[in-house]
């Protein structure tokens, strides 16, 4: 509590009282923590992949130039810290973006089928190297819906693109499509997958949380992810949830509210 006091004073010039003013100042103090907590992480995201870079141009440079195969192998860990770090600013911009921009959705018509074909498209060389299933099913009740197209693709490919990298090879992934009881739209995407731990799982929505730093990392990712997908699907005024097993696989699913063709907002 921040805590305010002003005296009343008397005709006399003598104080009669006091006028206490308590302001709760938790959620103020909650915000600002949370700020700092995430300038410490992307600070810390960003030392790493460059301390890395550092360490192996500086082994080039002392003679490994001189040995091909050794420095073959350290321009290689230069060049994918490099792309980690290009992915991770590229999420950070996504999540400013969407930050500023909630109630300025680009809607239109959309074809789910073919936005979820488009999606798997996109992975089928990673599908192709871990030799994993796809299935894409859409509801023929709602075969169209109102989005933000590049938004709902950003949210889908981090969706799809976790199933893959938290899926042993061989595992199936299927996305389907279809309106439920409540009015909703539902795009769920289930994989067979290493799951997340119970306790992990209301955690696993924040910046940069992840239940194996090193796993993540070595899989390419960023632990922004997830926090990049629910800040887009609530834009769209919808919410993300989510179902997991341990060794048995983790569904997602994207609940949207079915907005009449034309309208601007959430
Ligand atoms: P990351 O870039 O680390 O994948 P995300 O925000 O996308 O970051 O996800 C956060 C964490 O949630 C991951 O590090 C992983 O531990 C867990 N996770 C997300 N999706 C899945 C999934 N489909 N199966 C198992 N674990 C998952």
């Amino acid at each position: 509590f921040r805590v305010t006091l002003t005296p009343i004073r008397r005709r006399d010039k003598g104080v009669a009282g006091a006028i206490a003013v308590l302001q709760d100042v938790t959620e103020a103090e909650k915000l600002e923590q949370s700020r700092r907590e995430f300038v410490a992480n992307v600070s810390h995201e960003l030392r790493t992949p460059l301390t890395t870079i550092k360490s192996y141009a500086e082994a080039l440079d002392d003679g490994a130039i001189d040995e091909p195969p050794l420095a073959e192998r350290f321009v290689g860990v230069i060049r994918s810290e490099t792309e980690r770090m290009i992915r991770l600013v590229t999420d950070l911009l996504h999540l400013s973006r969407f930050d500023s921009r909630r109630n300025q959705l680009r809607r239109q018509k959309t074809d789910l089928a073919e936005m979820l074909e488009e999606v798997v498209d996109r992975f089928s060389f990673q599908l192709r190297q871990k030799a994993i299933t796809v299935t894409v099913k859409v509801d023929h009740r709602q075969k169209t819906a109102w989005l933000d197209r590049d938004g709902i693709d950003q949210v889908l490919d981090n969706l799809v693109s976790n199933a893959i990298k938290y899926t042993l090879d061989g595992g199936a992934i299927d996305i389907s499509a279809k309106s439920n009881e409540a009015g909703q739209l539902a795009i769920s995407v289930k994989d067979t997958g290493i799951g997340i731990p119970k306790k992990d799982l209301n955690r696993i929505f924040e910046r940069f949380y992840r239940v194996d730093k090193a796993r993540s990392r070595n899989m390419g990712g960023t632990g922004l992810g997830l926090s990049i997908a629910r800040e887009i699907v609530r834009a769209h005024g919808g919410a993300i949830l989510l179902e997991s097993e341990t060794n048995v696989g983790t569904v997602v699913t994207v609940l949207l509210p079915i907005v009449p063709e034309g309208s601007e907002s959430a």
